[in-house]
């Protein structure tokens, strides 16, 4: 379990800020989502708190420790993007393994967490598949198996979802929810999809251009929107 604490968090590209001082705390076991309109800046801040961006100003910190000073291979921390990427030559097993293997793990204990981990996500019967011979749910699945099998402190999703069908996206909600009650992992999750964040935050945060227009429960943004653009953008279809 870890929280996560986002201080006045700033980011430029050359000139232009897409990060204009961002604040939030999430506690441990935390489901938060992130959303709003395309190019607002959900995708910079979710990379800073992976520590794979740098941060131009303020503070990201996990429990305590600034995420810019822990290594690489030592952040608890487990991404999954909207493009799957997973290593199109390698079985479901091996995939799994992957990041187990870099970081020397015995062989003993990387078979335990695969087995482990591919028990969690159904995925028993297809380890020795390829990511061809898989369906997008599955290969989804996979995807969140690699995450998982390091039983990370903390999730980082990037629009996971958006490359599903209407009836495959409900369902891996669903699924992503239940995972999440198993695992109590604290959770950001990034979406632009309204019914989304609706269905599966504790707390959402709505951005626009680089700043946050309102932080709440689900149900406080909709019961008392802060604003006309959070009004229309979680009242509004996705
Ligand atoms: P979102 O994920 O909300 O769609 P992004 O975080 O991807 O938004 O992008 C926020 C803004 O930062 C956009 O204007 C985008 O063009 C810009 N941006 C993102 N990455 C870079 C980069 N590496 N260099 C320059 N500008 C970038
Ligand atoms: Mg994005």
């Amino acid at each position: 379990m870890a929280s996560v604490s986002i201080e006045n968090v700033t980011k430029k590209f050359g000139e232009l800020e897409v990060i204009k001082g961002i604040s939030v705390p999430i506690a441990d076991g935390e489901f938060v989502i992130l959303i709003g309109p395309s190019g607002c800046g959900k995708s910079t801040l979710l990379r800073m708190i992976a520590g794979l961006e740098e941060i131009s100003g303020g503070t990201v910190a996990i429990d305590g420790k600034m995420v810019n000073n822990v290594p690489a291979k030592e952040r608890d921390i487990a991404m999954v993007f909207q493009s799957y990427a997973l290593y199109p030559h390698m079985t479901v097993r091996d995939n799994m393994a992957f990041s187990l293997l870099l970081r020397k793990a015995r062989k003993a204990e990387i078979e335990a967490a695969v087995t482990k981990a591919a028990e969690t996500l159904g995925l028993t019967e297809l380890l020795d598949r390829l990511p061809r011979q898989l369906s997008g749910g599955q290969r989804q699945r996979v995807a969140m198996g690699r995450a998982i099998v390091r039983d990370p402190k903390v999730f980082l999703f990037d629009e996971p979802l958006s490359n599903l069908d209407a009836k495959l996206r409900v369902q891996m909600r669903t699924e992503i929810k239940a995972l999440h009650q198993r695992l109590r992992a604290t959770t950001v999750y990034v979406t632009h999809d309204q019914i989304e964040a609706m269905t599966m935050a504790d707390k959402i945060v709505v951005m626009k251009d680089g700043h946050i227009e309102q932080v709440g429960t689900p149900l406080e943004l909709y019961d008392n929107p802060a604003n006309l653009f959070v009004a229309q953008f979680i009242g509004s279809p996705a």
